[in-house]
Formats: C-alpha cells, structure tokens, sequence
C-alpha cells in the first residue's frame, strides 16, 4: 500500500490513553471528564432510544436539535442562523473539521494554520490535496502575530483555520484578534475554519467572543462545535457545523458520504437539554474556572511553573526546574511510568518540533483526582 499520510503515526491521544491505562497512572492526558454526565441528560437518552428514536436521523441533523443550536447561537452571540440551511449536525467536531476542510481546499491550495496546531487539521488538508502552512504560537502568551499572518499569505492561501479557546495552550482570542483574522480574510478572499469546541470555557470573566460575532468573517467562515466538550459526553461524538447557506450546501454533499447522519437518539437527548437546562452550557466556564482554580492551588507547591490558561480545560506546565535534560516526550513517558501521571507533551503539535520544557494536563477532572495527581506532581 502506498500511504497517503506517510509521516502520520497514531494520535498522541491514543499514545498516552493506553499508555496511562498499562500503568495505572492518572490519566490527565487526553481530554475528557472523568467525571458522569447530568443524569437528566443520560435518562433523556434513554428514553428516546426506548420510544423507538433507533433509525437514521435526517442528513443535516435532527430538526429540534438543529433548532436549539440556533436559539444557542443567537443567545450567545447574537447571530441569527437557519435551522434550515445553515447548520448541519455531525458525529463530533472532527467530522465537521474533515469535512469543512475536504470541502474548501483544492488541490495545491495553501492552509494557514497555528502551532501548537490540534492534531486532525494537517492530514485532512494532505487528504484534500493541500499544503498546510504552519505559523508558530510560542509560550507563554501563545498570541497570534497578525502581521506574521498577513506576512505568510500567497496567491495560493485558501484557508486559515483558528481555535479559541486555544487547545493545547489556553489562550483565548481578544477583539482584536478577530477584526485582525476578518480584516485579512475579506482583503484576501480567504476561507476561515473556526474551531470553537471549548467556546464555552473562558474563563475570569474574558468575554466569550465567536467568529459569529464578526458579521464579515462570518460569511465566510464554518464554524465548529462540539457537544462532546459542552455536556461532558465526549463518546458520543456529536457536533456541528455552522456556515452560510452555500458553503453549508456543499458541506451537506460531503458528510452525506462521510457518515450520512449522527447517532439519533443522543441529537434528541442534547436537544432536551438546550431547551430545558440552558444554564448548564452558561455555566460552564464557571465549573472549569473552579477546576482550574483548584488544581493550580494544589500546584502551588510543586516545582512546576503553571503557564497562563484563559479557557479550555487544559493547564499547560513547565518542568525545567525538574528535569530540564529531557524533552517533553521523554518528559511525558518517565511522569506516566515512574510517578503515574499521564500527560501530553506539547512538541508533537509543532510540525517543527519545540525544544521547550512544557506539557499538558487535563483539569476536566472530579476534585479527588486532581488532588491525588497533584500530589504526585509535587512529589518531584
Ligand atoms: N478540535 C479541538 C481543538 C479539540 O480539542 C477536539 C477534541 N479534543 C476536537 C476538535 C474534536 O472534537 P470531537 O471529540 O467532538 O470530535
Ligand atoms: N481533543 C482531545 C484532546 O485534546 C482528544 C481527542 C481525541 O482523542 N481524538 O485531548
């Protein structure tokens, strides 16, 4: 077989997940709640499977969903979006990232995105035919410098593809951030990927800011979420994709053949909940912030030097104090099978590598966890 991803390996995901789980270490690697979901939303489940919601859900999404998703985003951002024809509900974000990516880049086409860079973005535009085109983020700001970007953009630049909140650093988009990237969107008659799964984990009261709230870039733009990240259920692997009426058209031709439609009676459960908790989804940055907030005070007394984190449920930390000779790789694999903790390091998200001392750890975790890893971690 000739491979089409011949420098891909397994995801890192997998990597420390199995590794973790051989050691018995605290997984505080890949990112999901150790925690249960709301039981309202796991009864819902249940009870739509039960009522016989068992067969395909329309193409787009089951309409009550899609609907919700649309009050979610007016509430949110003050956007008006058609249930109809500008939203289209996918099995997770990755689907919705695979998709929207298959879909707007051409062969040769260049795609700006940013190290530290979320792993799935680059080999879903090698998949199209593309040229991903990586610009750096460096510690401890992880600040986009717009005119690197502006700098970076060639005839054949198609897309740029954002995050905020940023996984893996922390860093959340200001204002400014955002008339930067639709400024040099609409000059160059560029496409924009904005990947928003932890949209609503930002946290000491940073507004919550959306490629939705920037009228000019929205039309051009897909945005991604994920109810996975929203109501701790990341197995369910829901999400979706909103855009203008014509990009969504051509979206749908692409996720019809993909998966055709997303797991049924789960769309009907998350539906429920929008309409009849939306306050779980307003008080999520709360619940991390609190998380956030106890793990660092649990670090406090570690040799560990906590780097600044704006939203998303990971803490980036740096071991120079520790163990400066070992790169972050190194680094992850002596903490998970020495002191039985996992953790992500950072270089793998750097098509260039990164010789800095820092790794990620994952706070969506019940206090008792968090506790006894942090225990451990100041231990060393
Ligand atoms: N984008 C980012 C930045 C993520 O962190 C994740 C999940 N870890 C995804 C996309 C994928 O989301 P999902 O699990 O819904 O496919
Ligand atoms: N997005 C999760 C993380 O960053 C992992 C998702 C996955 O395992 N594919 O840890």
């Amino acid at each position: 077989i000739i491979s089409k991803l011949p420098a891909v390996g397994t995801t890192i995901f997998s990597q420390m997940s199995q590794l973790a789980a051989q050691q018995q270490a605290i997984n505080l690697s890949q990112g999901f709640p150790d925690f249960p979901a709301d039981s309202s939303l796991l009864a819902r489940l249940a009870a739509h499977s039960q009522a016989g919601l068992n067969q395909y859900a329309p193409m787009p999404g089951v309409v009550a969903l899609r609907e919700q998703i649309a009050a979610l985003t007016s509430h949110c951002y003050q956007r008006e979006v058609s249930a109809e024809t500008e939203i289209t509900v996918t099995s997770g974000a990755t689907e919705a990232l695979f998709v929207a990516i298959q879909m707007l880049v051409q062969q040769g086409d260049e795609v700006l995105l940013f190290d530290p860079a979320y792993d799935s973005y680059s080999p879903a535009i090698q998949l199209a035919g593309g040229v991903p085109v990586h610009l750096r983020l460096e510690a401890p700001s992880y600040q986009v410098d717009w005119q690197q970007v502006a700098a970076a953009i060639t005839p054949r630049t198609r897309l740029i593809i954002v995050n905020s909140p940023h996984n893996p650093t922390g860093m959340v988009f200001n204002r400014a951030d955002w008339q930067a990237l639709e400024q040099l969107v609409c000059q160059h008659g560029l496409y924009c990927i904005s990947d928003e799964v932890y949209e609503h984990m930002v946290f000491d009261a940073k507004p919550q800011l959306s490629a939705h709230g920037f009228a000019a870039l929205a039309e051009r733009t897909v945005v991604v979420s994920s109810f996975g990240k929203t109501f701790h259920v990341t197995g369910w692997k829901l999400g979706y994709a909103i855009a203008p009426a014509a990009l969504t058209a051509e979206f749908r031709k692409i996720h019809q053949y993909v998966t055709f439609a997303s797991f049924t009676p789960a769309q009907y459960a998350i539906a429920d909940m929008l309409a009849a908790h939306p306050e779980q989804v307003a008080g999520l940055g709360v619940f991390y912030q609190q998380k956030r907030d106890f793990f660092a005070k649990q670090l406090a007394a570690s040799r560990f030097r906590l780097l600044p984190c704006q939203g998303t449920y990971f803490q980036l930390v740096d071991y120079r104090a520790i163990a400066p000779e070992l790169t972050d790789v190194e680094f992850c694999q002596w903490l998970t099978v020495q002191h039985k903790v996992a953790a992500i390091p950072l270089s793998v998200f750097y098509q260039q590598g990164s010789e800095a001392r820092i790794i990620r750890l994952c706070f969506a975790k019940q206090q008792q966890t968090l506790a006894a890893a942090a225990e451990l971690l100041c231990q060393l």
